[in-house]
């Protein structure tokens, strides 16, 4: 699944590097694969309503529209096309901390879904996940089947620490 061209908006003021979008591309269906699997055990995630494109020089950010989608900022020439992972992440976590009995995690949460994604998407780039935010992989040992198990468990225990 790629994502439609309708849901870019690119205001960089010229067009996006094709390898880059085309990372994007691959990382993006990944992403929605896993998305679509954590959902299959009871844990929805919030669709891309749009991808915007700028020069801006923050850091990929997600914004929450409603309780089923959200907005995406990225600079092409900037962030790594996959962080798309991470960012779709936080729609996955707003979803999971509004639970009855679950808090706010946020980023370990989101670098935990890049984790798995980059796993699957096999890489010689050295990315790993940001020091400070491992804790959710800490808790799942870094394993899929243990991240799904712990997304009504320990992680919602750690995040009442
Ligand atoms: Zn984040």
């Amino acid at each position: 699944m790629t994502i439609p061209a309708n849901s870019i908006c690119n205001k960089t003021g010229g067009p996006a590097d094709p390898k880059w979008l085309k990372e994007l591309d691959l990382a993006y269906d990944e992403t929605i694969k896993l998305l679509d699997e954590l959902a299959a055990c009871g844990h929805d995630y919030k669709v891309l309503e749009c991808l915007v494109l700028r020069d801006s020089p923050e850091e990929p950010t997600w914004c929450g529209l409603s309780k089923t989608s959200g907005v995406v900022s990225m600079n092409p020439h900037k962030h790594e096309a996959r962080a798309i992972a991470h960012e779709l992440g936080h729609g996955f976590e707003e979803v999971w901390r509004s639970k009855p009995g679950h808090r706010e995690i946020g980023d370990p949460m989101c670098e935990a879904i890049r984790f798995f994604v980059e796993k699957r998407l096999g890489s010689d780039k050295r990315w790993k996940p940001r020091e400070d935010w491992t804790i959710v992989l800490d808790v799942c040992c870094h394993d899929l089947e243990k991240f799904k198990k712990e997304l009504d468990g320990k992680i919602a225990q750690l995040a009442r620490e």
